[in-house]
């Protein structure tokens, strides 16, 4: 059997005459996955960016009687022949045994991550391939939802290119980035700089992540408008509250690394209090250090104190 056989033949959960969409829309969302190069390794893991496409995929499909259940088809697949899952060491044994997913923390400390046959993912680094698949699946699985479910698969194949190339502007592989749409540039831009600050505001630390929702912003440090620059380097992951902020210059974050409040802001007043109390604090920088603000940037934001 070829592997468009195969993924088009899954075995879907039929109850009550209602077939569940969840596996062919995990397959969907692991296709946009491969082709912005966040599983470069063939290995997936239940993580923000996972739930972020399923549930871009799910809300176009689903009826009454899903739930977003992204947890379900990533365990279940397992009755497919393609889909296979790493135990984490020790658990070997109780992950061949497991029945069911249960929760998603449990299923976390069992299951590592899973991966797809080698054959497989090696055939879905070409483009044109995984084009293909994506039209069969759909086609197969989603007749009724065909035309907005490939406007989504376009646009995403369109992101994850650009996506791609924004990692090679940062790693110094190229020293410009193609010219796209405004919503191709806007989702790239934001993905890939919350998933470098791990969905958490650099300002206040918070970090609010539920099923592939965030409340965190990717936002321009000097503004898009301005630099026409979409370098990650010239983004910042920020709370709602501390992206308003800066984008009204009230923070400001400096090329010491460190955050300035505007000198105005009255500490008797107390909703401008939490704004001073910033003043002087480190910015929360990403973990991997190329993906830090660029000195250019944050020189901008300064001179404007
Ligand atoms: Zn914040």
């Amino acid at each position: 059997m070829n592997y468009i056989d195969q993924l088009t033949a899954m075995r879907m959960n039929a109850q009550g005459g209602h077939t569940s969409p969840h596996k062919a829309v995990m397959l969907l969302s692991i296709l946009d996955l491969i082709a912005s190069g966040d599983a470069a390794d063939n290995r997936f893991r239940l993580s923000p960016e996972l739930m972020e496409h399923f549930r871009r995929y799910f809300d176009v499909v689903k009826t009454d009687a899903d739930s977003c259940t992204p947890i379900n088809p990533y365990f279940y697949m397992r009755s497919e022949p393609f889909w296979h899952h790493q135990a984490t060491a020790g658990n070997e044994a109780v992950c061949i045994a497991l029945s069911s997913p249960g929760g998603k923390k449990k299923l976390g400390e069992i299951i590592d991550y899973a991966y797809l046959d080698d054959a497989l993912f090696g055939l879905l680094q070409d483009r044109s391939k995984r084009s293909e698949i994506r039209e069969a699946v759909i086609s197969r699985y989603f007749p009724n939802q065909y035309e907005p479910l490939m406007q989504i698969v376009k646009e995403e194949d369109e992101v994850g290119i650009y996506t791609s190339a924004m990692r090679n502007l940062v790693d110094g592989k190229v020293e410009e980035m193609p010219n796209v749409p405004y919503q191709t540039r806007d989702l790239a831009f934001s993905r890939i700089v919350k998933r470098a600050y791990h969905y958490q505001c650099a300002a206040c630390g918070l970090r609010v992540l539920f099923d592939g929702i965030s409340l965190v912003d990717a936002a321009h440090i000097i503004p898009f408008s301005i630099s026409r620059d979409d370098d990650p380097r010239n983004g910042i992951s920020l709370c709602k509250n501390h992206h308003w902020a800066m984008d009204q210059e009230l923070i400001f974050p400096c090329s010491d690394n460190k955050w300035r409040v505007h000198k105005d802001l009255d500490e008797r007043i107390d909703a401008q209090r939490s704004l001073i109390a910033l003043d002087g604090k480190t910015i929360l920088l990403p973990e991997e250090q190329k993906y830090a603000p660029k000195a250019v940037a944050l020189k901008w934001r300064e001179q404007r104190r």
